[in-house]
C-alpha cells in the first residue's frame, strides 16, 4: 500500500466519527431509526465542514444489514463492498469537474432500476450548484417523481445558485463551520493513533488557521507531520504556516497603545527577518485587532466563538490594553494599510510609517484620554480664546505676541508679523538667562525651593488616590504599571508624592524613574495643585539619582508653562483652523535654548509662513 494522505486514512465512516454537526447527525441517525427517508436531501454549508463524509456515512448506514444499530457496521457484505468501492448503490457524482449533463441523463436512466443488495440506491452529488441549467432540469424531473428506495444527497457552499425548484424538493440542513475544539480534538485523535508527540498550542494553531474546515487542518497536519522531526511545537507550526504567534501580535498591539514606535518597528523587522511578509503581518495584526474591538464592544461572544480557552483567556487579557476609540483607530488605519499594500512597491515602507503614526496618535491619545484631561483642554482652549479676543483687540502683552489667520473667523484679512526679528531674539535670550539662573537655585537648594513651593501646594487633608492612579497608569502603559507595583505603599508628604523601592528593587525603581514625566502627569491629574513625583530606593536620600534637570523643571512654575505653550497654540490652531504666523518668544526660545521638545517644526513653518506673508505683503 503506498502512501495514504491522513484525510483519506482518516475519513469517518461511522456518525461518531464525524465532527461538529450534532443537530444534523441527531436527525439523519432519527430517520434512519424511525424509517422516515427522505427522497433528497441538500447538505449545504462551507468547504471542509463535512458534507460529503456526512452522505457517504448515511449511505452506509442506509444500506448497512445490522439492523440492531444505526451506525453501518462494517462488517457485513454491503458495508464491506461500499468501503471497497465495489458497490454499484452509493454513486458519487463530481459537479464541478463535469457540468454533469451527460452523468444526469445516465442518472435518469439508471434511476428505474431497483437497488441491488437490498437497501437504497444513493447518489452524492457534490458541489451541486455547479451543474448546468439542463441537468439541473433533468434532475428536476427525476426529483418531482422519485423511485422508491433511491436518495439523493446534494451537497454545495453555495446554496443560493440551487435552482429554487430543486431546493424546495429537498430536505435541507446547514453545516456550520467547525470550531476550533472541535478541529483540535480530531487532530488529536489522529496524532495519537499516528503516534505523532504534539504540544497541545501547535494543534490549537492549525485548528485556529484552518478557518473551521477540517480537510485543511487534516492537511496542515499531514504536511507538519511530514516535514518535522520530533514533537511538533507551535514554533513549527508558525513556520510552516508563515503565521505570527498570538503572544507577539499582543507585544506589537501593546507597543502601538503605548506609543512606542522604537518596541514596534523592532518588533516588525524581528519578523520580516524570519520571514514573515508585511502582507502576513498586516493582515494577521487586522485579525487580532478585529477581536479586540469586538470584545470592547460588548461583542466578545462572536470574537471568542470556536476558539481554544487559552486564546480568550488572552483575548480579554488585551483587550484592557486598549480604549474602545484607541482600538477603532488602529483597526481603521490596518484596514487602510491592508487594502494600500497591494499597490504598493516598498510595502514595508508603508507598514512602517502606518505603525510610526499609530505610536504618535496614542501618545497623543495618552495625554488627554480621560474625561477630566478633555474637559481641562477644553477649559484651556477657552480661555486662549478669550485671550486672542483681547489680543485682537490690541492687548498685545510683551511674551504674548500670538497672531492668527483663522480661515473660518477672517476670511479675507491677513494678519502680518509686528515683532522684529530682533527683539525676539532679545527676549528668547533674556529669558534663557532667567531659566538657567531658575535652574542652577533650584540645584544648589533643593530644600528652599521645595518648602517654598510645599506651602503653596499643599493639599490639605487630601487623601492619596493611589488605587485610581494606579488604575489610570495601567490604562496607558502596562508595563510602566508593573514596576509602579513593586513600591512600598507611597506617602503624600509636604506636597510631595514620594514613591520608595525597596533596596533589592533597584531595577524597578530606574525603569520607573525613566517613567517619571508620565507618572507625574497622571498623578497630577488628582490634584488641584502640582504635586512633585520623589521616586527613590528606600534609605536613599532626599535627591539620589533624580534627575536634577527634570526636577528642578518640575519645581519652576515658569518653565512648565513655557513647556505648554506651544502646546496651547497647536491646540488653538487646531480648534480654530488657521495657520501660525509668528510664534511667541517663548517657543523662538526654546527653539535657540537647546529645550526641544520636538516643536521645531512648528517654528520652522510659522518663520516661513511669515517671510511668504512678508514677501506678499511687499508686492502688494
Ligand atoms: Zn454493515
Amino acid at each position: 500500500m503506498g502512501f495514504v494522505s491522513l484525510y483519506r486514512k482518516y475519513r469517518p465512516v461511522k456518525f461518531s466519527d464525524l465532527v461538529g454537526q450534532t443537530g444534523v447527525v441527531k436527525t439523519l441517525k432519527n430517520s434512519i431509526r424511525y424509517d422516515r427517508i427522505a427522497h433528497a436531501y441538500l447538505f449545504a454549508g462551507p468547504r471542509g465542514t463535512g458534507k460529503t463524509s456526512m452522505a457517504k456515512v448515511y449511505a452506509r448506514a442506509l444500506n448497512c444489514r445490522d439492523d440492531e444499530e444505526v451506525e453501518p457496521c462494517g462488517v457485513c457484505d454491503n458495508c464491506r463492498r461500499i468501503e471497497s468501492g465495489q458497490s454499484m448503490d452509493v454513486i458519487e457524482i463530481d459537479a464541478a469537474s463535469n457540468r454533469g449533463i451527460d452523468e444526469i441523463r445516465e442518472l435518469r436512466e439508471q434511476v428505474k432500476y431497483q437497488p441491488g443488495e437490498g437497501g437504497y440506491r444513493v447518489y452524492i452529488i457534490d458541489e451541486v450548484h455547479m451543474l448546468t441549467d439542463q441537468a439541473f432540469n433533468a434532475l428536476l424531473k427525476t426529483l418531482e417523481e422519485p423511485p422508491d428506495n433511491i436518495v439523493f444527497i446534494l451537497a454545495t457552499t453555495e446554496p443560493h445558485k440551487v435552482i429554487s425548484t430543486v431546493l424546495s424538493r429537498c430536505q435541507r440542513f446547514d453545516f456550520s463551520l467547525l470550531t476550533e475544539p472541535e478541529i483540535a480534538k480530531r487532530l488529536k485523535y489522529i496524532c495519537s493513533e499516528e503516534n505523532v508527540e504534539y504540544e497541545t498550542e501547535a494543534l490549537n494553531m492549525i485548528a485556529y488557521s484552518s478557518n473551521g474546515g477540517m480537510r485543511d487542518a487534516i492537511s496542515i497536519l499531514d504536511q507538519a507531520i511530514s516535514f518535522s522531526v520530533g514533537a511538533l511545537t507551535p514554533e513549527k507550526i508558525e513556520d510552516l504556516l508563515g503565521k505570527i504567534n498570538i503572544s507577539v501580535l499582543s507585544e506589537l498591539a501593546a507597543s502601538i497603545s503605548q506609543g512606542s514606535s522604537s518596541d514596534s518597528l523592532d518588533i516588525i523587522k524581528d519578523l520580516q527577518q524570519r520571514g514573515r511578509s508585511v502582507d502576513r503581518i498586516v493582515s494577521d495584526l487586522l485579525d487580532y485587532m478585529r477581536k479586540i474591538v469586538l470584545v470592547l464592544n460588548d461583542g466578545y461572544e462572536i470574537a471568542t466563538s470556536g476558539i481554544s480557552e487559552a486564546r480568550k483567556t488572552r483575548l480579554k487579557e488585551d483587550s484592557q490594553l486598549f480604549s474602545r476609540s484607541e482600538a477603532g483607530k488602529i483597526m481603521q488605519e490596518l484596514i487602510e494599510l491592508d487594502s494600500r499594500l497591494r499597490y504598493a512597491d516598498r510595502p514595508d515602507i508603508l507598514l512602517e510609517s502606518s505603525l510610526i503614526r499609530l505610536c504618535e496618535n496614542s501618545a497623543g491619545i495618552q495625554e488627554t484620554s480621560s474625561a477630566a484631561g478633555i474637559e481641562k483642554l477644553q477649559r484651556r482652549v477657552d480661555n486662549l480664546e478669550k485671550s486672542l479676543e483681547k489680543l485682537t483687540a490690541g492687548e498685545k502683552g510683551e511674551d504674548q505676541k500670538v497672531q492668527i489667520s483663522s480661515r473660518k473667523k477672517v476670511e479675507n484679512k491677513k494678519s502680518y508679523p509686528e515683532s522684529s526679528e530682533t527683539s525676539k531674539k532679545e527676549t528668547a535670550e533674556k529669558s534663557i538667562e532667567r531659566e538657567k539662573t531658575e535652574k542652577k537655585e533650584a540645584r544648589e537648594s533643593p530644600d528652599s525651593s521645595a518648602k517654598e513651593k510645599i506651602s503653596e501646594v499643599e493639599p490639605e487633608g487630601v487623601d492619596l488616590p493611589w488605587q485610581k492612579i494606579l488604575h489610570e497608569i495601567r490604562s496607558h502603559d502596562i508595563k510602566t504599571h508593573a514596576k509602579l507595583k513593586e513600591s512600598l505603599p507611597p506617602r503624600l508628604e509636604d506636597g510631595r508624592l514620594i514613591l520608595e523601592f525597596p533596596e533589592e528593587k533597584e531595577f524597578h525603581c530606574n525603569q520607573a524613574r525613566k517613567e517619571k514625566q508620565f507618572i507625574s502627569r497622571v498623578v497630577n491629574k488628582n490634584f488641584d495643585k502640582g504635586v512633585e513625583v520623589i521616586i527613590r530606593l528606600q534609605g536613599e536620600s532626599e535627591f539620589d539619582g533624580e534627575d536634577l534637570d527634570s526636577s528642578s523643571a518640575n519645581q519652576s512654575q515658569e518653565a512648565e508653562d513655557s513647556n505648554q505653550e506651544p502646546n496651547l497654540l497647536k491646540e488653538l490652531q487646531q480648534r480654530l483652523g488657521g495657520e501660525i504666523i509668528t510664534v511667541s518668544s517663548q517657543a523662538v526660545k526654546k527653539c535657540q535654548g537647546g529645550n526641544n521638545h520636538g516643536y521645531e517644526e512648528d517654528d520652522a513653518k510659522s518663520s516661513a509662513d511669515a517671510e511668504e506673508d512678508a514677501a506678499e505683503a511687499g508686492g502688494a
